[in-house]
């Protein structure tokens, strides 16, 4: 007997290219000089001919289970793979509700286990799943399916980022109506306030935000619970709540000159230069004034975005200064390398320790120490160690914070019952995304820490299926606070 899987080898070996298809991204000196993304990606050819690379492999596909979504990636690259891009789309749009942005900023979690990615280079399947998802949006082929017949169950949706996104079209398709309420005036949270648009553009996500209203889902926006309406407010009005509400403080230094002009904590930073005016709030809409050398602490994704955002500003030195060695760095090795390719530097085994005014009370200069590496602390990572008596003075137009970020305590201290631990985090069920709080949910960045869009989505998709059970009488334990 042929299986499918036997059928789809025998017809690879008539149509296989080995080595990767390139796919296009604009020329560096280009780029630099706008927001506008970076990636232009395949074309009809290029896509069915990188998709047919995929060896279809039998079970366990590695791809499949390094997915945190669960992607069928075989299946989505075979359909791909024949021209049938609408199909392939469809296949990453059955476990994930962003597409289009998982194939943009994704940092490829399936392509690491790709089993040609040792002799000749893993499938892009990042780069397919962006250019097949804009292709089914292009013929409209993303809509979200709604049941005619309502269950008549409402719930509240706090949170508007991709785990918010993901628990309201999942529970839209289940036939519940569903409100999402968002601090910011637009939705989106990091895709939108975060990410800046070289990495992704905003109109993607728009029209993700537009694909949600048209199916039924009512966002309500500027609208910051725990102040004005509290928890307790929905849960009177709902049948059940969901909290996304991510990890978007950014962590301060605790230095000298830490509230001089001129130093900026990165989402300020971003939001200032990425985000259209009428996406802001009044008092983030003056223009960054960058100046010519930017310093951006940091070692993240985010200090990457930072500095990469500098040299479209016009800066003339945009230098990342880190604490430990590249070895230690977390992110995205690739993302860093193109952003060293645009004129970024890096500064290992540095810190500052004080940011230096002038008399208008800008920041003029920084106090630099040097460090080395000690013994491994609790991340696993060799901690660094000041080196006494190797302070230096650097002179700086603009500094930006980007070490780190923490959950917006608000919730967490305006609703009772509800517990919360290490950095503000919410204490939730990581398989099921109970609270200590009886039809209360969480998942996304507020439960297991900064990381991921698509570690977002996955768990956001099983505190659905737990609301959904919730909301059809089924018994979901909810977590003890112990
Ligand atoms: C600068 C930056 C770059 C990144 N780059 C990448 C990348 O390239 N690839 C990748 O996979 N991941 C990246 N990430 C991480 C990724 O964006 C996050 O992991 C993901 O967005 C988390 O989703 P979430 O829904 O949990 O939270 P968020 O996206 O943070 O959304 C939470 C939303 O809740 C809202 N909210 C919070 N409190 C309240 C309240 N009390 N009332 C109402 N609304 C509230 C917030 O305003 C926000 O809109 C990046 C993150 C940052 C900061």
């Amino acid at each position: 007997m042929t299986t499918n899987t036997d059928s789809r080898q025998i017809d690879r070996k008539f149509r296989v290219h080995m080595l990767p298809m390139e796919y296009d991204k604009r020329p560096i000196d280009e780029r630099i000089r706008d927001f506008a993304e970076v990636l232009i990606g395949y074309n009809t050819e290029t896509a069915t001919i990188e998709a047919a690379r995929c060896m279809q492999c039998p079970d366990p596909q590695p791809c499949i289970s390094r997915c945190p979504a669960g992607n069928d990636v075989p299946q989505a690259l075979w359909l791909a793979s024949q021209g049938d891009f609408i199909g392939a789309a469809q296949v990453f749009a059955a476990t994930s509700p962003l597409p289009e942005v998982c194939g943009r900023v994704c940092p490829n979690l399936c392509q690491h286990g790709c089993v040609m990615e040792r002799r000749y280079g893993a499938i892009s399947v990042g780069k397919l799943e962006a250019f097949v998802a804009d292709q089914a949006r292009a013929a409209g082929a993303l809509s979200i399916p709604v049941p005619e017949i309502k269950t008549g169950k409402r719930v509240a949706v706090v949170g508007s980022g991709p785990a918010g996104i993901t628990v309201a079209e999942d529970l839209i398709k289940q036939g519940h109506s569903v409100t999402i309420y968002e601090a910011w005036p637009v939705a989106g949270g990091v895709l939108v306030y975060g990410i800046p648009n070289f990495k992704l553009d905003k109109r993607v996500v728009m029209n993700k935000i537009r694909d949600l209203e048209e199916a039924g889902v009512r966002i309500i926006t500027n609208t910051r619970i725990g102040e004005d309406v509290t928890v307790d407010d929905l849960m009177a009005e709902y049948d059940a709540l969901f909290l996304g509400t991510g990890a978007g403080v950014t962590a301060n230094m605790d230095i000298p000159g830490e509230d001089l002009e001129g130093v900026y904590m990165s989402t300020n930073w971003l939001v200032r230069a990425n985000v259209p005016p009428e996406f802001l709030p009044p008092t983030m809409r003056t223009p960054l004034q960058a100046g010519k050398r930017v310093a951006v602490i940091g070692g993240g994704d985010t200090a990457v975005d930072c500095a990469r955002t500098a040299i479209r500003l016009g800066a003339e030195e945009a230098t990342i200064v880190y604490r430990r060695t590249e070895a230690e760095m977390p992110g995205n090795a690739p993302e860093r390398g193109v952003s060293v390719q645009e004129g970024v530097k890096i500064r290992y085994l540095e810190a500052p320790v004080e940011f230096i005014g002038d008399e208008n009370g800008h920041v003029s200069a920084m106090k630099v120490i040097k460090m080395a590496l000690g013994e491994p602390d609790s991340s696993g990572r060799r901690r660094p160690v000041p080196m006494e008596g190797s302070e230096y003075v650097q002179a700086v137009d603009s500094v930006v914070l980007a070490i780190g970020y923490w959950p917006d305590p608000l919730i967490g201290k305006t609703t009772e019952n509800l517990t919360t631990h290490k950095w503000g985090l919410i204490l939730a069920d990581e398989e099921t995304g109970a609270t200590t709080r009886p039809g209360v949910y969480a998942a996304g960045d507020n439960v297991h820490g900064p990381d991921l869009v698509i570690t977002a989505i996955a768990t956001a998709h099983k505190a659905a299926d737990s609301i959904h059970a919730y909301l059809c009488g089924e018994p979901v334990p909810v977590l003890s606070a112990s």
